[in-house]
């Protein structure tokens, strides 16, 4: 029931059938809220007559949702709606995403098909550490979990050593947690003089809700003693769930059935062949409280070339790189904050933290990178390691093309967000 082997495994030309007919009965419902009937025009009333002509529709971006705040895109009547979640509001105000109990009963299922294909079952105990509430990696990842049978753990962020009381207590098998906070359980675990190996039972971690790279997944993987899969999503289009990695972990199988993905080029909006990166773009196939045509996630990936060879049909995204709005100009060099994370994870010494400053010098830009030293290495003075500052120095010159300052600190010292990683400070505005 949670393998859907025929869904899983349609081919391309089943798969684009299913697609188009889920797009015009979306167009049609999502032209019954008034700000889309106006938008989509005859397409809201007709449908399209390919996949391919939806490059013709307009986009819907995270201002049309704010603009049109609260109601403006529900397709049904209020009534009908069960649940609403909210973003996070990284970037601005949040946004309302509306959920008729369908939606809810179908996110549920795309969740617990996701957790399935990397390998949870039935007798897994599962802690999820996501925040719930109007964040939508709780609930969002809860109600798939139960639908698979796991005893599921609610236990939500914050208090490590709770965490680890209950991952001792019921021998917690499964994870879900911010990549960043699962680095910091790692020291804390540590700390604690548990290892996680002997004294804990996990074996399954999954990630997401914020950019992390290779290095990371590989280092909680080392620490934890786990299989980390990413999983991705975004509150519009209704929260994790929307694409997941494989046990082969090598990029996020995207489910075709539920989304219509397209990457462009950000500037110009025109769709890139697979292998470039460009920004992603996505419609709802299924959702009925409020169906998004063409939404522009900002988020920067890729669709991987060739098949999975897992055999799944659905397409396969690149590890997200960021939104476009992360990227930072340093002295005219255009850089992503996961370039610099992608060096650091490649130095034994650093530890579970980092942050990057820019700070503005005689009409230069400077860019700081604090690192927290491994505490493992860690033995009350930071002399001994200091060496591992010029490395990651000559490290990031040859990544990055700007000359850093490396800050070593001490293991625990920087700022800790509650939720997601807060990874940059620019300073050059307040300086
Ligand atoms: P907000 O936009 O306020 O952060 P959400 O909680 O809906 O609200 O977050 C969704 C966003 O989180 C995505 O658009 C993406 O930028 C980021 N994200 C989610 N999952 C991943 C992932 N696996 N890898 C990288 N980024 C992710
Ligand atoms: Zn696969």
């Amino acid at each position: 029931m949670f393998w859907e082997k025929e869904i899983e495994l349609l081919p391309a030309s089943g798969l684009k059938q299913l697609q188009l007919e889920r797009l015009n009965e979306t167009l049609s419902r999502a032209a019954r809220a008034s700000w889309y009937a106006e938008r989509l025009g005859r397409a809201g009333r007709e449908g399209l007559s390919s996949l391919e002509e939806i490059s013709e529709l307009p986009f819907t971006t995270k201002d049309d949702l704010r603009t049109n705040f609260p109601c403006g895109l529900l397709a049904v009547p209020l009534d009908e709606a069960v649940r609403l979640h909210s973003s996070s509001g990284t970037t601005g105000n949040p946004t309302v995403v509306f959920h008729t109990a369908r939606d809810i009963e179908e996110w549920g299922n795309l969740m617990a098909r996701s957790l399935y294909m990397s390998g949870a079952r039935r007798a897994d105990v599962f802690q999820n550490t996501m925040g719930y509430g109007l964040f939508t990696g709780g609930l969002g990842m809860h109600y798939g979990a139960e639908k698979l049978g796991m005893l599921t753990i609610p236990i939500g962020p914050g208090n490590i050593q709770r965490q680890i009381w209950f991952m001792r207590q019921f021998r917690t098998t499964a994870l879900h947690i911010l990549p960043s906070y699962a680095l910091r359980l790692a020291g804390a675990l540590r700390e604690t003089g548990v290892d996680p190996r002997r004294d804990l039972a996990l074996r399954l971690a999954f990630v997401g809700a914020e950019p992390h790279t290779e290095g990371v997944r590989r280092r909680i993987e080392d620490e934890l003693g786990v299989k980390v899969y990413n999983c991705y999503g975004l509150s519009e289009l209704c929260g994790p769930g929307v694409a997941f990695e494989c046990p082969e972990q090598d990029g996020l199988h995207l489910w075709e059935d539920h989304f219509l993905a397209e990457i462009i080029d950000p500037e110009t909006g025109r769709p890139l062949p697979p292998g470039e990166e460009g920004e992603l773009v996505l419609t709802s196939l299924r959702r009925e409280a409020m169906p998004l045509v063409r939404y522009r996630t900002r988020d920067l990936t890729a669709f991987l070339p060739g098949p999975c060879p897992c055999g799944r049909t659905h397409v396969r995204l690149r590890r997200i790189k960021g939104r476009d709005d992360d990227m930072l100009i340093i002295n005219g060099v255009n850089l992503f904050p996961m370039q610099i994370e992608k060096v650091l994870m490649k130095v034994p010494g650093v530890g579970d933290n980092y942050l990057i400053e820019i700070h503005k010098e005689k009409f230069m830009d400077r860019l700081v990178v604090k690192v927290e030293a491994h505490g493992a290495l860690f033995r009350g003075t930071l002399k001994e390691l200091e060496h591992l500052q010029c490395e990651i120095e000559e490290l990031l010159k040859a990544e990055i093309l700007v000359t850093p300052a490396v800050k070593l600190v001490e293991p625990g010292t920087l700022p800790r967000a509650e939720g997601k990683a807060k990874r940059v400070v620019d300073l050059r505005k307040i300086e």
